[in-house]
């Protein structure tokens, strides 16, 4: 791992802006850096579904043993974007969280100078896959079928991982195959591919086992409008239907795997009006689709009794985002993880998350996928930072995945 290559490689990444549904510019300069390091590089179709300027980077690169890893990031990022001026500076320890030793030595980090995010979410991410899989190459160990993914569109409810065409990351017929001429040759058709998608936050060494479902919910409630001063037993507030509903629902950390949120209210037209109509929109997650389930039924429920009490009606929708992921600790894609990390000098660490990301989508594209730390802190936010080292550590965490995978 070469530090000050990784380095240069991520402040190039960071100085193209990418938000989703513009993510063309990115696209291209990894597409010519993956050509450069030999890939065979696409573009899928999926620009027309997700609304970008451009589809998912798929870029392929031959064995030269027997065994198959694909790593994946994702090209946009949130907003503000614009013009993002990396700062380079030092923060103790004990300011970094409880991740860090608090009495160890201060800790070089990247942040943004203030008015942006610094988006190592998740340029870390595909500043790290550069350069593991560069430095893999240059130590000429045997390494696996490579196949690097790089999203679009991950920041809108995982759009561009959820456009991927079914068979879009099986490894194509005429390419050389490091299983080509081994034993056994190349693996069936239908064979999960193992996929490591950098993108979380937590050190190096996280591993993430387990993500909810997602579940969107968007309640219409139907009251009567009639004048407030003159005649207000004519109407029925709609608003009160909806304060009553949320009254009624369980929300926040429900347990150990479900939460639940109500996050949009809008209605009423003017203070003298009593409100006709009124909107509500939702969501719940759980590492249980069943768990998901009740309470996406709990919360229609609450709507329903809500308007029918107060002498409305309501519509309720439900859209799935998204399902859980969740592994087994022992799962040998865990497993090879934490033998990877622990041979780039980390400590492995499994983790759920309340938050989804592209893993997320890809076990119903073929893949075997687990999201891992890359260090990010903050993000979504203009105080986003990443500390050097860890930067680093998720760089050499792609090599030796990679030396983990060969044969
Ligand atoms: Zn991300």
């Amino acid at each position: 791992m070469n530090a000050d290559r990784l380095l240069s490689s991520f402040l190039d990444l960071v100085a193209v802006e990418s938000p989703s549904f513009h993510e063309a510019p990115m696209a291209a300069l990894c597409a010519r850096l993956l050509a450069d390091l030999g890939f065979a590089v696409e573009v899928d179709g999926s620009a027309e579904a997700t609304g970008s300027d451009t589809g998912n980077l798929i870029a392929r690169l031959p064995g030269t043993a027997p065994g198959r890893l694909a790593l994946a990031a994702h090209l946009d990022t949130v907003m503000p974007c614009a013009g993002i001026e990396v700062v380079r500076e030092e923060v103790a320890a004990a300011e970094m969280g409880p991740a860090y030793e608090p009495d160890g030595p201060a800790l070089e980090v990247l942040r943004s100078a203030g008015a942006t995010i610094l988006s190592a979410d998740d340029k870390a991410g595909i500043a790290a896959i550069l350069e593991g899989v560069r430095s893999a190459m240059e130590a000429g160990a045997p390494r696996p079928d490579l196949t690097v993914l790089l999203t679009t569109c991950e920041e809108q409810s995982l759009l561009g991982a959820s456009a991927l065409a079914e068979g879009a990351l099986a490894w194509p017929a005429g390419l050389a195959s490091g299983f080509d001429g081994a034993p056994g040759g190349r693996p069936a058709p239908g064979t999960p591919l193992p996929c490591y998608v950098l993108d979380a936050d937590g050190r190096p060494g996280t591993i993430i086992t387990g993500a909810p479902c997602h579940w969107t919910m968007a309640a219409e409630f139907s009251g009567r409008a009639a004048h407030a001063g003159v005649e207000p037993e004519a109407g029925a507030s709609a608003i009160a239907m909806a304060a009553a509903a949320v009254s009624a629902m369980g929300l926040g950390r429900l347990d150990e795997r479900t939460t639940a949120n109500v996050g949009v209210i809008a209605g009423g037209t003017a203070v003298n009006v009593v409100p006709a109509s009124c909107r509500l929109e939702g969501e719940c997650r759980s590492l249980d689709a069943g768990r998901a389930l009740a309470q996406r039924d709990a919360m229609t429920a609450a709507c329903e009794r809500a308007a029918a009490a107060l002498g409305g009606a309501v519509e309720v929708t439900w859209a799935l985002d998204y399902p859980a992921v969740l592994f087994d600790d022992d799962a040998p894609v865990v497993a090879r993880a934490a033998a990877a990390a622990r041979a780039a000098g980390l400590a492995p660490r499994l983790a759920r998350t309340g938050g989804g990301a592209d893993a997320n989508v890809l076990g119903a594209k073929g893949c075997q996928a687990v999201t891992l730390g890359i260090g990010m802190a903050n993000f979504h936010s203009t105080d986003e930072l990443i500390a050097v080292r860890d930067l680093e550590g998720a760089a050499r965490l792609v090599e030796a995945l990679i030396a983990e995978y060969a044969g």
